[in-house]
């Protein structure tokens, strides 16, 4: 049995605001990952059974090895379609924010979005969720964005309904989200909403392969100058990667191509914090971070990159040379020493 997490007057409120709707627009955070690009489709294609015609947008391109997922074909990328987007968006009823916490995070769309008029709702599992929709369901306990909508749509009792391709755009957010059930992934009910996921027809092993095994020949090449040219630093069980825009260019590397990067240092004995710096245009570089156990990574992105995220997984940005922003991340590591080190993080 699933516990029903959602507080019942949010399930109330946003089932009085899709009585009445009848054109929606979903939105999801910059860089959409699996966990935003599954969730946002899935909610599509939920609202298409109350009869209400959805628009998934997009501040910007999701990676490659997320285009096929069901519905991918009909998504906006508010980059590219700005005019239509904006006119998507003044006729809706109801607004969705899926997988981030605050307008800032959906970039230039942000701006629309607040202004609107139309009913908002939110569903999402990062901490400190901004006041800014009608009805806010948000859940940091949970993997993902995605199983939020499994019980989202659990809860308003359309769990019979759920189709096959609803449940193929949950499974890829949840499975994104925790590294393909590696971390994140310790709640029993995980393994029950799966269970229920497989009895709707969904090939979990087709979607682990449509997602993991795409990469180009450059990329595989490219992982491995990443783990040839890693820093560590071993008295504080933490490395720091750099990707260059040389040798983005050399690699010809596409959006996406570096996702996993930060991922793999962890793979080390002991290891207990991985950071990815990499160069974007006009002097901002792009960080992620992860960690294991108690190194609040979400914390140390906020302090020292101006960014956030969760605990485990978290990114920002630096404005500055790559010289500077590894100083910056030396100083956020002297100052976690003392938890890096410990025997309980
Ligand atoms: P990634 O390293 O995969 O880009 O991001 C990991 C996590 O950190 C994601 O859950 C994302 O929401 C969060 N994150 C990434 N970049 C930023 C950022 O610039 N600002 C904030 N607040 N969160 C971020
Ligand atoms: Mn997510």
């Amino acid at each position: 049995m699933l516990s029903q997490i959602i507080a019942p007057e949010s399930i109330k409120a946003a089932k009085l605001i899709l009585r009445d709707a009848t054109k929606a627009v979903i939105t999801v955070h910059v860089s959409p990952d699996g966990d935003a690009v599954g969730s946002s489709l899935g909610m599509r294609l939920f609202l298409s059974l109350l009869d209400i015609d959805a628009a998934v947008v997009f501040p910007n391109a999701c990676p490659e090895f997320l285009k096929w997922m069901p519905g991918f074909e009909d998504v906006y990328i508010y980059d590219k379609q700005q005019a239509e987007v904006q006119e998507l968006m003044s006729q809706a009823d109801v607004l969705f924010a899926m997988d981030y916490n605050a307008a800032s995070r959906i970039g230039a769309l942000g701006e629309f979005f607040l202004a609107s008029s139309a009913k908002k709702i939110l569903l999402d599992h990062h901490p400190y969720p901004e006041d800014f929709c009608e009805v806010t369901m948000s859940h940091s306990e949970l993997s993902s964005t995605a199983e939020l909508l499994f019980r989202f749509i659990t809860q308003m009792g359309y769990y019979p309904e759920l189709s096959a391709d609803i449940a193929t755009c949950i499974y890829t957010g949840m499975m994104t989200d925790t590294g393909s059930f590696t971390y994140n992934s310790n709640s029993p009910e995980i393994y029950f909403i799966i269970s229920q996921l497989l009895s709707k027809g969904i090939d979990k092993d087709f979607i682990y392969r449509r997602v993991n095994n795409t990469y180009t020949e450059a990329r595989m090449r490219l992982q491995g100058l990443m783990l040839q040219t890693m820093k560590t630093y071993p008295s504080k069980h933490a490395t720091l990667m750099l990707l260059t825009k040389q040798q983005q260019q050399t690699f010809h590397m596409q959006k996406g191509d570096s996702e996993g990067f930060v991922n793999m240092p962890l793979a080390m004995n002991g290891m207990k914090m991985s950071c990815l710096m990499k160069e974007g245009e006009d002097g901002q570089i792009k960080i992620s971070l992860r960690s294991i156990g108690n190194i609040p990574v979400n914390e140390i992105s906020s302090k020292y990159f101006n960014g956030g995220g969760h605990k485990n997984a978290a990114g920002g940005e630096f404005i500055g040379t790559l010289e500077e922003c590894i100083l910056k991340y030396e100083e956020a590591l002297m100052e976690y020493k003392p938890l890096l080190t410990s025997k309980t993080a």
